[in-house]
């Protein structure tokens, strides 16, 4: 076989396996090297199976409320290990088709662990690829905590938590970002009862104060236990002592607080902190070797890996610059209402001239019909320009997208309000909060 490729790919996760596609769309020789499974910590260990898990769990809380939908339903129960078993079916589901839709597009994939050998040369199984190009795509990991090492029995991290079919009682969670945050809901609609500790002064510390403060009200209603601005101090038998003072004997902890990358063999890169440092162009030290994707440490999200796996290959085929701005990359955190946002945020906007305007969504005709009335919509906006957006909603992962497309194309609000929203719908709270910049908002009694 010619082992001969215009570029070899490290990493079969969303930011590799979207390059491989991207590059034989463009006419590149491709072979993708995965050590694991094709869909990276996304498809196994990330977005799928804990959106598969959070499905069922707001499943199970709505059937609660069927009896307010005029449903009687008289045996509610759940049963945690089928929820397991759905999670691995899609999971396996997806590996597969994912496999076949790379290899269909000419895509050379090989399972193994591959090092670099030189700047244009991997080592896999025993054979040298020559390579034109490389893009490392390798990813990320959680970070051992000194202290708090997981032992994937008292103390799990985000993967091994994923590998239990039945959950204990009693569950301390560390970090309150997405993954955090995303667990506790979990745990809470599972009726466990979950406390999450955050070292920030505020839950989701990278929202908007209001969204925290308002996931500070979800909490409270779906019973999650939270402290804010503090630490564990000690774990000693499975006790925990916090720096409050609280001490707490859970059956479990996880620890979400933070990932590191994976760094293939081989070659020596430059750093950013412990992340390989990149370019506009995402090119590393080496010319020709590119780092994409949770490794590089932009952003780790599976949609700023594909952006960035896009741009990397229209440079590499076309020479076009890449186009990212961190800045404009959504951020979604899901569970029951899902919470959303892309941006600035009020505090950053402190000082500056700027406009803001917050619709409640329980104001909405959908909402009262769907009993959903719990959220928001914020918009922050300068020079008549839409700059941040934050919801609390639900559907917020799709709002969102609609705030994502005003800011990237810089729309001036008289704009946006020449768009028509369809009616009832949870867009409509999109067109209420920037009518609301204008103190506006038709579904609102005028300000005080
Ligand atoms: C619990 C959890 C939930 C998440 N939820 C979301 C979400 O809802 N939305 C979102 O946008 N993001 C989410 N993320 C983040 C998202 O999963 C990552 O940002 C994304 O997977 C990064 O993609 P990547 O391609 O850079 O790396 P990865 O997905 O980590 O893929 C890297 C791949 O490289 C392989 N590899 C590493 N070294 C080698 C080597 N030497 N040889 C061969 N193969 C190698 C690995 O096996 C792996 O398959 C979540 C993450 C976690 C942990």
């Amino acid at each position: 076989m010619e082992n001969k490729f215009d570029l070899g790919i490290i990493g079969g996760g969303p930011a590799g396996y979207s390059a491989a596609i991207r590059a034989c769309q463009k006419g590149l020789k491709t072979v993708l090297f995965e050590k694991d499974c094709i869909g990276g910590v996304c498809l196994n260990r990330g977005c799928i199976p804990t959106k598969t898990i959070l499905h069922c769990t707001d499943f199970y809380k709505n059937l609660k409320k069927a009896e307010k939908f005029g449903i009687t339903i008289s045996d509610k129960a759940y049963d945690y290990d089928k929820i397991f078993n759905r999670k691995n079916d899609v999971v396996l589901k997806i590996q597969k088709s994912l496999t076949k839709l790379v290899q269909s597009y000419g895509v050379q994939i090989v399972t193994g662990e591959a090092k670099l050998c030189a700047a244009d040369s991997i080592e896999a199984g025993g054979n040298i690829y020559q390579c034109n190009n490389i893009i490392l795509a390798t990813g990320s990991r959680p970070v051992q905590v000194k202290g708090m090492e997981c032992d994937g029995e008292f103390i799990l991290n985000s993967n091994q938590v994923l590998e239990l079919s039945s959950l204990p009682d009693n569950i301390l969670v560390v970090g309150s970002g997405a993954i955090g945050t995303e667990w506790a809901r979990i745990f809470a609609a599972l009726e466990k009862n979950a406390t999450v500790i955050e070292l920030a002064q505020n839950l989701l510390p990278l929202a908007d104060i209001d969204v925290s403060k308002r996931l500070e009200r979800l909490f409270k209603k779906d019973k999650i236990k939270f402290y804010t601005g503090t630490k564990i101090e000690k774990i000693e038998n499975k006790t925990v002592t916090l720096s409050n003072g609280q001490v707490l004997n859970p059956d479990m902890i996880l620890c979400a607080i933070g990932r590191e990358p994976v760094l293939p063999d081989g070659i020596e890169f430059e750093k950013d902190d412990r992340f390989i440092k990149v370019d506009a162009n995402f090119q590393t030290n080496y010319k020709n070797i590119f780092a994409v994707g949770d490794l590089n440490g932009k952003l780790q999200l599976a949609h700023s890996a594909v952006h960035q796996a896009i741009g990397v290959i229209d440079y590499i085929a076309e020479g076009k610059p890449v186009h990212f701005n961190p800045a404009r990359v959504p951020s979604v955190i899901y569970g029951n209402p899902e919470i959303a946002w892309v941006g600035q945020t009020e505090e950053m906007l402190l000082g500056k001239d700027y406009n803001v305007s917050n619709f409640p969504v329980a104001a909405l005709g959908k909402a009262m019909a769907d009993d959903e009335i719990d959220g928001f919509v914020k918009v922050l906006s300068v020079d008549d320009k839409i700059v941040g957006a934050h919801a609390v909603s639900p559907e917020a992962s799709s709002l969102i997208q609609q705030f994502v497309l005003m800011i990237d194309n810089e729309l001036t609000t008289d704009v946006i309000l020449k768009t028509f929203f369809a009616h009832p719908t949870y867009s409509e709270a999109v067109f209420e909060s920037v009518l609301g910049l204008e103190g506006m908002s038709l579904s609102l009694p005028p300000d005080k």
